[in-house]
């Protein structure tokens, strides 16, 4: 009509509006637009689902000359791309699944600047044969999608992100912008250092996820527990529920599948086309809950995802936090579960020590368990921890579990003390390796066939702790593991006094744990 100014340039707004078809910016999205539209650098922390790539494809699409998308994500390359040419962008990737011809195609286009947006990973990017095409190209900046992945310290860390520092000098006058939704300070600082980004502006959002209600419950069934969560809480709705293993991605789902769930498995060993069906099922259907290895999920934009379950334990805060931020990006109520146990414990730690890598990385991996685990065994509110985690201080907030209903507690510095002395006793007379079955044999004095033929009935320690039953002293041995009072170690994950023991041992703390929560005990909250 008369009054559209249809030859009016185009702006961020416009585009947004004419392309994305969305209204307004979100959150800090707009700043960071105007920075690179200005030819200015950006380090931009944002959480999972807040909306980083409108940031780059939006000044890509206004900037002269093509914008070039680093990502690590080759298997989503071409979903991307789709996604961008469905509303009309030109969009491209190059990686090792074209063939020549493919990817000579894809040089043509770029060098005649008939491209808005370019995808490739790292490793083709810093080729000198890569970098001479993209001199003879115009580039309108280069946006490094997944940035936490150049820390060396992070759970993610992928060596050819640290030749991404070459850009600095290779296209001194091209504006970078780097994205993560890994928010820890010495992220950020390797971030910067590491890409040499020391002029950039930065963009640190907010990182709660309010409409997410926390809760993690001591496993004790697991499947049990989780289905009976689902069938409580979150009938026909969509869900993903996170595995370690391949096997129990496959024995969950069929399980699920059997008591009226509708769930589809999703791991990196299924066929493509299996795998790309179920996702898109997932996608497209309503309320299939997706049960997955941690392959399933980077890159996949659902909106009403109503609950994230997981059946191990993540190997980190950082691993955590992503998988459960894909729960309620639509903003309305939706539930992180987790189910995690003494196994979860012992097993994580045998396979850090079991695996190959240096010391330093051991390391590293243990620190990042030991803060997953502190989460876990939290007394105080959940979101409070974690947000802390990511360098943002907050108070109690009232929507998970251990706000909703504070853990009782007891004293149970006697128990640990007695578990402690069997532990060291066994070692000492027996010299034998033991998991946790044989301690709750002896310290229960259960005889059977493992407790004779090694004679344990004849520890001083025998039949100490029946004021307690199993169950309380897995919780209470769980505990000790938490806190660096017990260890498990090498290959086997034998247990042993850990660096905390000392002041349990000579009484000089009183030790207190929480009682288990009762599993699946359904926390109501409101939603904020
Ligand atoms: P991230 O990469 O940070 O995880 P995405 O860029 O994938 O997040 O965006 C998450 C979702 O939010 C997408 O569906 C996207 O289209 C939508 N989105 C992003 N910005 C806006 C906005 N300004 N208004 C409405 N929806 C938006
Ligand atoms: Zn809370």
């Amino acid at each position: 009509t008369a009054t559209q100014t249809v030859d009016a340039a185009p702006t961020p707004l416009s585009v947004l509006s004419d392309v994305f078809g969305y209204d307004e910016f979100r959150g800090e999205q707009a700043a960071i637009i105007d920075q690179v539209m200005s030819g200015g650098e950006a380090v931009v922390l944002m959480p999972t689902g807040g909306g980083k790539s409108l940031c780059y494809q939006i000044p890509s699409i206004l900037r002269e000359g093509t914008g070039i998308v680093v990502s690590p994500l080759i298997a989503l390359m071409s979903d991307q791309v789709a996604a961008l040419e469905a509303v009309g962008i030109r969009a491209a990737f190059l990686n090792s699944s074209l063939d020549f011809q493919e990817a000579q195609a894809v040089e043509q286009q770029l060098l005649a600047g008939e491209i808005d947006l370019l995808y490739m990973a790292p490793e083709r990017l810093i080729l000198p044969r890569t970098l001479d095409l993209l001199r003879r190209a115009q580039i309108a900046l280069f946006a490094i999608d997944e940035a936490h992945c150049v820390a060396q310290w992070g759970h993610d860390f992928r060596p050819d992100y640290l030749g991404l520092s070459v850009l600095a000098d290779a296209f001194p006058n091209v504006p970078r912008i780097a994205l993560t939704a890994t928010a820890t300070r010495s992220t950020h600082r390797e971030i910067t250092e590491r890409l040499r980004m020391e002029n950039a502006a930065h963009f640190v959002s907010n990182f709660d996820r309010p409409n997410i209600q926390y809760r993690i419950e001591p496993k004790d069934r697991g499947r049990d527990q989780l289905l009976k969560f689902i069938s409580t809480e979150h009938d026909g709705d969509a869900g993903i529920v996170y595995c370690l293993s391949r096997k129990s991605v496959e024995t969950t789902a069929e399980w699920l599948e059997k008591h009226g769930v509708a769930a589809l498995p999703y791991h990196a060993g299924l066929d493509a086309a299996v795998r790309h069906e179920n996702q898109e099922r997932f996608l497209r259907e309503e309320g299939i809950v997706i049960v997955a290895t941690i392959a399933f999920g980077m890159g996949i934009d659902k909106p009403d995802v109503r609950f994230v379950a997981h059946l191990d334990l993540p190997k980190s805060i950082e691993g955590y936090y992503q998988e459960t931020g894909r729960a309620g990006r639509d903003g309305l109520p939706s539930t992180a579960w987790m189910a995690y146990g003494l196994g979860d414990v012992v097993n994580q730690r045998r396979l850090i020590d079991r695996g190959e890598g240096s010391e330093l990385h051991m390391r590293n991996a243990r620190s990042h368990l030991d803060t997953m685990l502190a989460l876990c065994e939290t007394v105080s509110c959940r979101r409070v921890q974690l947000l802390r985690y990511f360098g943002q201080e907050s108070e109690p907030c009232g929507n998970c579990d251990t706000c909703l209903k504070p853990p009782k507690m007891w004293d149970a510095t006697v128990p640990a003390q007695k578990l402690l002395s069997t532990l060291i006793r066994l070692h000492r007379e027996r010299s034998q390796q033991f998991g946790s079955g044989k301690i709750f044999d002896v310290l229960l004095g259960r005889e059977n066939e493992r407790s004779v033929e090694s004679r344990h009935h004849e520890l001083s320690v025998w039949g100490i702790g029946t004021e307690l039953t199993e169950r309380e002293w897995r919780s209470v041995l769980r505990q000790l593991l938490a806190r660096g009072i017990v260890e498990a170690v090498g290959d086997y994950g034998v247990l042993v006094p850990g660096p905390n023991a000392g002041p349990v041992l000579r009484g000089e703390v009183t030790l207190d744990l929480a009682v288990d929560r009762a599993p699946t005990s359904p926390a109501r909250g409101r939603p904020r």
